[in-house]
């Protein structure tokens, strides 16, 4: 089969011939139709985030199931599934028990401990997979496993209230779906960009506002919730002086930078900076199940695997509105 190898720390990615794995006990084999390229793949290759060279990123694949593996008793030849970042933990550690396998220390990472989807095809475990409604393309499903699950997560976290306030920073994959997901709840929705092109986006997303940075957030009345997608640390950590009192900051754009805050900007408004990650399944279900509604529009620009190396440097550029899409 054909996949796209990271071979080392700043390397281009390359086309190779490598052997198609075989489905072990519990698994599936996945004939990949679509894999969104997240920042995080840029991390990834930079050594930000760490990764055993050589690899074969992607942790948004979706695809159709073309293997059973031994043992395998909840999914069936010719479904239409994805996965997310986790999909299964060690089983029995105290999160594992407790049902929340994003922080067992043993989990199973799609482009970490697992094989990524940029490529024909790729093994994964079976009961880490999710179903894609009908009426979702695959181009459309795959940004939905990172970008769409962590953004549909951060919402939820936060626990927005009826007539509150929700802003977004960094109008990109992740962003462009939080707004649309915020607009879709009903939310007064605030884009945070600097980008005119992306001001004018913003509104046909659903954005009731859109203002440059932290300080015109907060002149224009501030945000209950904002939601970082951002990743840039300074543009972040810009933003929270938009925060009202007793708001929420939800962290989810990942930084190598340190952090600094003056904590007095959220003892007086009684704030709370909260990290998020892929919160749970459910989250997962009801990211795809809002977008299969056609409440929210995945905006995907689709990639041959034979360029893969230049829908990397795009998304590295931030020049893609809004997902790059591999379809092997
Ligand atoms: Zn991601
Ligand atoms: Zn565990």
């Amino acid at each position: 089969m054909r996949a796209v190898m990271t071979k080392g720390k700043d390397t281009p990615w390359e086309v190779q011939e490598i052997e198609k794995p075989k489905p072990r006990e519990n698994q599936v084999l996945l004939k990949v139709h679509a894999s969104g390229i997240c920042y995080t793949d840029v991390h990834q290759t930079k050594g930000d985030l760490p990764v055993n060279y050589p690899c074969i990123l992607g942790h948004e694949p979706v695809g159709e199931i073309v293997e059973l593996g031994p043992g395998v008793r909840s999914r069936k030849l010719g479904q239409r599934v994805g996965v997310p970042w986790v999909q299964a933990g060690c089983g029995s550690c105290e999160w594992c028990l407790r049902g929340k396998n994003a922080f067992c220390q043993k989990h199973f990472g799609t482009s970490a401990q697992m094989q990524g989807g940029h490529a024909e095809y790729m093994v994964v475990w079976a009961d880490g997979t999710m179903q894609i409604p009908d009426t979702l393309t695959y181009e459309e499903a795959a940004p939905i496993f990172c970008a769409g699950y962590t953004v549909w997560s951060g919402l939820r976290i936060a626990k927005p209230q009826p007539a509150e306030r929700v802003a977004v920073i960094g109008i990109g994959g992740l962003g462009h779906l939080a707004l649309q997901y915020a607009a879709a709840c009903g939310f007064h929705t605030i884009a945070v960009t600097h980008s005119d092109d992306k001001k004018k986006l913003s509104k046909e997303l659903g954005a009731n506002q859109v203002v440059a940075d932290g300080r015109e957030l907060m002149e224009s009345g501030g945000a209950d919730v904002i939601l970082a997608t951002s990743n840039s640390a300074k543009q972040t950590l810009e933003c929270i002086k938009g925060l009202r009192p007793d708001g929420r900051f939800i962290v989810m754009g990942v930084y190598n930078e340190p952090f600094q805050i003056n904590l007095m900007d959220l003892l007086f408004k009684r704030a709370r900076i909260i990290g998020s990650i892929q919160n749970g399944v459910e989250y997962l279900y009801e990211a795809l199940d809002i977008a299969a509604k056609g409440k929210i529009k995945v905006m995907t620009e689709s990639f041959a695997l034979d360029d893969a190396h230049s829908a990397y440097e795009k998304v590295e550029k931030g020049d893609v509105r809004f997902r790059a899409v591999l379809t092997p």
